[in-house]
């Protein structure tokens, strides 16, 4: 029953300063947004302390009836929100969702196509890094480098690179792809080299929920997503099965047994992967699909893809380059070489003046993963602050004057106070605050 502030007086400090520095800067990572105070409560529970290996209604341990109802909620919501009959919870994250379909999909040493993780893609998509590189044999489609299609993905390449690769599953998704997908044409190619098709919607799930974006569900076979980005729940993952899942190409399941592809997929997550479900967090994933089911979330969603448009054309009057020459959805991606700054400059500058961004690859970068010529700008957790065009005009102007001078402790410094100034006018978070 004691608070945290009198128990434990330095974590609380940690927390406290933290939430100050949400409620006081300009947040434009991409992958970023700010939960309800709903969504943190239920994070915030008892429902951490519950063991609950398996599933609702089959688990491992007693004493479940009333965890089972949160991931039922959750569940019922997800399929509802977008458009699926079966989906999966559990995973901690968006890359155990992502490892526990591998584990599933592919033996090691099986080839898989995804996009470059330097042209936009993610690193579980084959990164030599990441376990889906080292495990499998990774293959990549980019982005056109130039000509009317620059900065984009061009379907005709991808259909050569599948049937030169002979891949066993091919990707979609990214973290820094300004566009959306074609995906009745993934899936064409899919069939084509008889490839399962992945749609990971990590960043744009709360977009696709809305109709926003073009939905996969009819298109992939699996599609796995984070719930903390576009869709704005607690930091966590899930999987969910298309709706076009007949396997015309004969896809056989590694364990050779006719379980329905979720029923594969579920132990993938466990036992494959994972141990007991974070059930705080799945009853905070309920809570958040809930949210995303109103009519509020879609003018959310609407809100995010105006406000983005307007940072890329606001950027673009201003001389920036943006790679694709614009946005289909939350995110812009700008190329710094013509302003001759690095993407780490930019993001050492941006957050001396209380802006967070962060420094990105742009395609064919000249810079190392360190540097970079990239700079990511997102539009989520601004627009749930409720920041709308004016507003992000405004960002764009203050986000230029530092980059003009990028290392004028004058102009960091009014800038700052700006960013302090318009933040006010927004208020987020009045707890945990001192
Ligand atoms: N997939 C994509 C496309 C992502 O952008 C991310 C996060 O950046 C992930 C997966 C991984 O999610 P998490 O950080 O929750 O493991």
């Amino acid at each position: 029953t004691t608070n945290l502030s009198q128990q434990d007086p330095e974590v609380f400090d940690a927390l406290r300063r933290e939430v100050e520095r949400q409620n006081d800067g300009i947040e434009l990572i991409a992958s970023e947004n700010f939960t309800s105070r709903a969504v943190m409560e239920a994070m915030g529970s008892p429902l951490t302390n519950k063991y609950a290996e398996g599933l609702p209604g089959k688990r491992y341990y007693g004493g479940c009836k009333y965890v089972d109802v949160a991931e039922d909620l959750a569940r019922d919501r997800a399929k509802e929100l977008f458009g699926v009959d079966w989906v999966n919870v559990q995973p901690h994250s968006g890359a155990q969702a992502n490892a526990a379909l591998y584990l599933k999909a592919l033996d090691p040493g099986d080839k898989l196509l995804g996009l470059d993780l330097a042209h936009g893609g993610h690193l579980t998509h084959g990164s030599p890094v990441n376990f889906s590189g080292i495990l499998y044999e990774a293959h990549f489609y980019g982005v056109d480098k130039d000509g009317p299609n620059a900065g984009r993905i061009d379907m005709n390449k991808v259909r050569d690179k599948a049937k030169e690769v002979q891949p066993k599953m091919i990707s979609i998704g990214a973290s820094a792809y300004p566009r959306d997908f074609d995906y009745a044409a993934f899936r064409e190619i899919a069939d084509e080299v008889g490839a399962l098709l992945w749609m990971d919607m990590a960043h744009t799930a709360g977009l696709i929920a809305t109709g926003v974006l073009n939905d996969p569900a009819p298109h992939a076979h699996v599609i796995t997503t984070t719930t903390h980005k576009t869709l704005r729940g607690p930091r966590g993952g899930m999987i969910l099965v298309g709706n076009d899942i007949d396997n015309p190409f004969g896809y056989t399941y590694r364990d050779g047994r006719t379980k329905s592809l979720g029923q594969v997929l579920d132990s993938g997550v466990f036992p494959g992967t994972q141990g007991g479900p974070l059930m705080h967090v799945i009853a905070a994933k309920a809570v958040a699909f809930k949210e995303a089911l109103q009519p509020e979330f879609a003018t959310y969603t609407q809100n995010v893809v105006e406000n983005a448009n307007v940072m890329a054309d606001a950027l673009q009057d201003r001389g920036y380059d943006l790679v694709s020459g614009g946005t289909d959805n939350h995110l812009v991606l700008i190329d710094l070489r013509n302003k001759d700054l690095t993407g780490k400059k930019a993001e050492e500058a941006l957050e001396a003046a209380d802006i967070t961004a962060n420094k990105n690859m742009v395609p064919y970068d000249t810079e190392s993963p360190f540097v970079t010529s990239g700079i990511r700008l997102g539009t989520p957790a601004m627009t749930t602050r409720g920041f709308g065009p004016e507003e992000f005009e405004q960002i764009v102007e203050l986000i230029d004057r530092v980059l003009q001078s990028p290392d004028d402790e004058g102009v960091r410094k009014s800038v700052r106070n700006d960013v302090h100034a318009l933040c006010d006018r927004f208020p987020l978070y009045d707890f945990v605050v001192a």
